[in-house]
């Protein structure tokens, strides 16, 4: 089970009520961050959420309003004597900026690690027992989106491994999907195992236009979150220009990318009121849900719902 929750649903500056776009994805007692605006950590207090169990930190891009909560976040982490290392993935060329931003930290109890992926290809790598994969976006800089994929091993069925007299102590070796020999008898997986099951997936998107490579990496998402910067389709030029999107866009992406649920986030501060124009969104893809900070919810196996 991945519990995920919007810290922010803002974009460009944090209102009194919005704080700026940051998603957290929680697994196994430790977390990810998706992204550290001004406020981020204000926010993650008042859903009293432990900011110390916060093994990495995925960057989108390095405009303001994704960075600059970074360095008071790792000062309050630092208050809580963490003393295992917080890495920082952040596209090519930007650990300069990240690492400026941590100037004013002095010191502090733990390691940072930075590390820069890159800007124009997928790439892979895992924390907390997902595995994670970055995909480039389209903004005016460098900008990358994530997502996150839980891997699910088939059920173990003890009916069919009592059945074949398996003793106790080789149950697990076969869950684990390896064969083993005992007493003269082979044993494999297979004999053992349900069908296979789809892992969970989680997606998240912004800052960007829409483009043909997000479909691709979103897709089959359990829920996918993006940007939906402007609700009103006449804002289309405005979204061209500034390299954002129009919650028809991103609801188009969702309903080509067979994803289950889409939930929008980093509004314009002019967009006072998102679920004004949710319905233009729900025409294209029904299971659009538009985000507010704190909004929260845990993604379970597709066959332990109900
Ligand atoms: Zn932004
Ligand atoms: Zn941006």
């Amino acid at each position: 089970m991945i519990n995920v929750t919007l810290i922010g649903t803002g974009g460009m500056i944090p209102t009194p009520n919005r704080f700026l776009s940051s998603c957290l994805i929680e697994y196994n007692g430790k977390s990810v961050l998706i992204d550290c605006g001004e406020g981020t950590q204000i926010s993650l207090s008042k859903g009293k959420i432990s900011m110390n169990k916060i093994d990495a930190i995925l960057i989108t891009h390095c405009h303001a309003d994704h960075v600059t909560g970074l360095p008071g976040l790792l000062l309050t982490v630092g208050n809580s004597m963490r003393t295992e290392p917080v890495y920082i993935i952040v596209p090519k060329g930007f650990a300069n900026i990240i690492n400026s931003l941590l100037i004013v930290c002095g010191f502090l109890p733990y390691e940072v690690r930075i590390v820069e992926i890159s800007e124009n290809k997928q790439q892979q790598f895992e924390f907390i027992g997902l595995n994670i994969t970055s995909f480039p976006l389209r903004h005016h800089i460098s900008c990358l989106g994530y997502s996150f994929e839980l891997i699910l091993k088939p059920r173990f069925l003890p009916e069919k491994a009592e059945k074949l007299n398996i003793p106790l102590n080789l149950w697990k070796i076969l869950h684990n999907g390896n064969s083993v020999t005992h007493e003269n008898s082979m044993y494999t997986p297979d004999m053992v195992l349900g069908k296979s099951r789809k892992p969970i997936k989680i997606s998240f998107a912004t800052d960007t236009r829409p483009v043909k490579s997000i479909n691709e990496a979103v897709a089959n998402s359990d829920l996918f979150i993006c940007e939906g910067m402007y609700g009103d389709d006449e804002l289309y030029d405005n979204a061209v220009e500034k390299k954002h999107m129009l919650f028809s866009e991103a609801a188009l992406i969702a309903k080509d990318s067979n994803v289950k649920e889409l939930w929008l986030t980093h509004y314009s501060p002019s967009l006072v009121n998102p679920e004004q124009f949710l319905e233009q969104a729900k025409k294209i893809f029904p299971n659009t849900v538009a985000g507010y900070d704190l909004m929260t919810k845990k993604i379970i196996p597709e066959s332990e719902e109900e």
